[in-house]
Formats: structure tokens, sequence, C-alpha cells
């Protein structure tokens, strides 16, 4: 094939491509979840849009910030919430704790996000292999506040059970202290429990994949079942 040729089909294709970046009005009019979904889809095929990551983009949001989800995840490096739900500035309010661990200071930002800024979606992401997770499967002397970590872990009631039932299984422990995030979620008052029960803020477990990229939505009822939590 001729050079000119070449780099005809090559515009043409970029130029589709192009066509079928989102603007603002894709992205807003996608239910909260699902946009959660479709951006990590992308990332997980290398289809990245890298949406709201302009100079522009900063300028539009210096005066205020309206992020569409909340994202609660370990302070892992591996789990970096903007590049794995391809999404940009001012979209997602991120709280970072070793094992997504959630205290009073946590849950008061969670609540200024929803409640101040209007987020819809609160989203807590584990993932596998999660280290301050394999702490306390572990066992032993964890050194400083690291032990605050562990016990934090140990003292779950969804952690708690599981063990009983299976034993320190790392992945049911996982999830486990997923679950246990959203309980704490859906019983802040007085802010996020009513705004949680009247469906207006939308709560999803979910848990990442180290080896493939890939973030799916816990199914909560089905692991309660499973390990007779409440
Ligand atoms: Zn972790």
């Amino acid at each position: 094939m001729k050079p000119f040729r070449i780099f005809t089909i090559g515009a043409i294709a970029l130029f589709l491509a192009a066509c079928q970046r989102p603007d603002h009005t894709t992205l807003d009019s996608q239910a909260p979840l699902q946009r959660l979904l479709d951006g990590n889809a992308r990332f997980v095929s290398g289809d990245l849009w890298h949406p709201h990551q302009t100079a522009a983009r900063v300028k539009e949001t210096a005066s205020g910030q309206h992020p569409f989800a909340v994202v609660i995840t370990c302070s892992d490096s591996r789990v970096s919430p903007e590049i794995l739900f391809d999404e940009g500035i001012g979209d997602l309010f991120t709280i970072r704790t070793a094992g997504n661990l959630l205290s009073d200071i946590e849950l008061g930002s969670v609540e200024y996000a929803v409640e101040h800024l209007g987020a819809k979606l609160i989203a807590v992401v584990g993932h596998t292999e999660c280290g301050a997770v394999k702490a306390f499967v572990e066992g032993g002397e964890a050194p400083g506040h690291i032990a605050d970590l562990v016990e934090t872990i140990a003292h779950e009631a969804e952690e708690q059970a599981v063990v009983a039932q299976i034993g320190k299984n790392l992945p049911a422990c996982i999830a486990a202290n997923v679950l246990h995030g959203v309980d704490q979620l859906r019983h802040d008052h007085p802010i996020l429990a009513d705004k949680i029960a009247s469906g207006e803020v939308q709560l999803a477990p979910m848990l990442y994949d180290l080896k493939t990229g890939k973030v799916k939505v816990l199914n909560e009822q089905e692991l309660r079942k499973e390990y007779h939590l409440r």
C-alpha cells in the first residue's frame, strides 16, 4: 500500500476515534455505577478516553466541584481510582487508607462529599492481595500504628464471622472487609443512613483484581448469606 494511502487511512481512523470520545453530556448522562464500570472496561481494554484531564477542565472546576461518586479504596499504589475508572479532575471524591478502613475522619469526608458536593454513589473498592488484610490473615506482631490497622480489621464483625466459619481465607477476608465498610456507611447517622435507605445515594461494594485490572461489583446479599452475616 502506498504511504499516502496508509496516512489517509490512519488520519480517518484517528478522526473517527476522536468522534467517539465523550463530551461532558455523554459522561454526565450515565448512571454513576454504570459510569464507573464503563470507565473500568475502557481501562481494561486499553481504549482510554482520559476525560477531564486538560487545563480547560482545571479552569472549569476551579470555582467548584461536583464529583459524581465517592470512591473509598486502599492506599495501595496499584489501585488508583482515576486511572482504573478512566476519569479525570473533578469526577471522583477519593478516600484512601490502607485496607480502605473507615474511621470518623474518613466518614466525615464521605459525608462532606454527599451532603455538600452532591455525590450520588459511594463505592467501597477492596482489592485482591490487599496487604492490610493479609497482615491480619498472617497474624504475628505488627510494629507501630500498623498494629492499629490489623486490630481494626480483626474487630470487624464480618471478619470474625468469616474466620469462625472458614478460617483466615484471604479472598473471603478481603470481601468481608469491604462488606464491613459498606455496613459502616449504611449505619452512619445522621447524614448517610437516611440518604442510603431512601435510595438517594447508592452504595456499591466492589473488588479490584490486581492481575486483570478489572473491577467487579460484589453481591453483598449472596456473600452475607454465605457467611451467615446479618
Ligand atoms: Zn490494600
